[in-house]
């Protein structure tokens, strides 16, 4: 049978922080006084200067690192840290930087890690992966490990750029278009999307479209952010791969980031690259941008700085960057190119009248 690894605890409420011994003392109890790394980023330390030093008169034997670079090698420096001077347990606090970094540094060195996320904006925060730099500058997705434990502070949450929560809703609706790309995998190649990943991928998409909070400026909105971004980080464990939450969605946003320096945050080019890809999937993409506007989310393209040409150009390389995947793009193979850029065009400029 195979073994899945859940978080032993999720925190997500205000002053979350101030559980954080009580929760390691509970399910940690063999780290108890022994050496924990604190994994951070520049200017975290000041500006949530209150919550850091709650977190810090937590804990006894421990030592907070700036990550300089959320790279391949770097992660990999730190878990030599942890094995060469006895660290029992790393905590990431922060955005993906230290997150990652931190996540995979735990899964080298096999030691527990907590997940402090000082913002919401993509599913990162729970899956089994970690997004490093390695060759050539690029990102690369390694295989890495769930949190064992999550604290999830929503007055942090809260006073994060606004257009990082966007972007995890952003990164939480392509698991419609996702799932649906998925079963077209399964139909081509004859197998069947796991039952359960499905369910927590759809819930976890469902739960935010048809939630009656509208906003994501409260407690209960980051919670409700939270649960989804965990449950799509949990389907992805279980699928064993990213397809219940990756589909012709994020081929979009890979492809833009593979050819142009945007400078947007992930989950802002998968919400653009998800209705994208419900309208090519023919599905109901009107229903997702009726839920985007009433949480005051803009996802035109030329808004957040995105050409026609950039548009279309990635749309045309999206079937490149993981050929193994079978998505909508794949339909699309037996049309000439020019075809497939005035769909492109007429796409762009429909999403441009948003
Ligand atoms: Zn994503």
């Amino acid at each position: 049978m195979k073994e899945f690894n859940l978080p032993l605890f999720m925190k997500v409420k205000p002053d979350a922080l101030k559980e954080l011994k009580d929760n390691l003392d509970l399910y940690f109890p063999d780290v108890i006084g022994k050496r924990i790394l604190i994994l951070t980023t520049d200017g975290l330390l000041q500006m949530l200067e209150k919550k850091v030093t709650l977190m810090l008169s937590q804990l006894k034997d421990y030592e907070v690192v700036t990550v300089e670079s959320s790279s391949y090698d770097y992660a990999v420096s730190i878990a030599k840290k942890i094995s060469m001077e006895g660290v029992r347990m790393i905590i990431g606090f922060g955005g993906g930087t230290a997150l990652d970094t931190a996540k995979y540094a735990a899964f080298v060195a096999n030691v527990p890690y907590i997940a402090i996320p000082t913002a919401l904006s993509n599913d990162g925060v729970c899956s089994p992966v970690s997004v490093l730099f390695s060759k050539g500058n690029r990102t690369h997705s390694f295989t890495s490990k769930t949190p064992d434990g999550l604290l999830i502070d929503t007055d942090i949450v809260l006073k994060s750029p606004r257009l990082l929560q966007e972007a995890g809703v952003g990164d939480v609706i392509s698991n419609y278009t996702a799932l649906y790309d998925w079963e077209l995998d399964c139909k081509y190649n004859h197998g069947q999307p796991n039952d359960f990943a499905y369910m927590l991928s759809e819930r976890a998409v469902n739960a935010l479209l048809y939630s009656n909070i509208k906003s994501f400026t409260s407690p209960e909105g980051v919670k409700m952010l939270a649960q989804s971004l965990v449950l799509g980080g949990l389907a992805m464990q279980i699928a064993g791969s990213s397809r219940p939450c990756s589909g012709s969605d994020h081929l979009f946003c890979h492809a833009l980031d593979e050819l142009f320096d945007h400078g947007l945050p992930h989950g802002i080019v998968v919400g653009i690259g998800t209705i994208g890809a419900a309208w090519l999937q023919k599905r109901d993409y009107r229903m997702l941008l009726e839920f985007l506007k009433e949480y005051g989310i803009d996802i035109n393209p030329k808004h957040r700085g995105i050409t026609e040409v950039m548009f279309v150009r990635a749309w045309l390389f999206a079937r490149e960057v993981r050929k193994e995947r079978y998505t909508v793009l794949n339909n699309m193979e037996m049309m000439p190119k020019r075809m497939r850029e005035d769909m492109f065009k007429e796409l762009y400029a429909l999403m441009c009248r948003i």
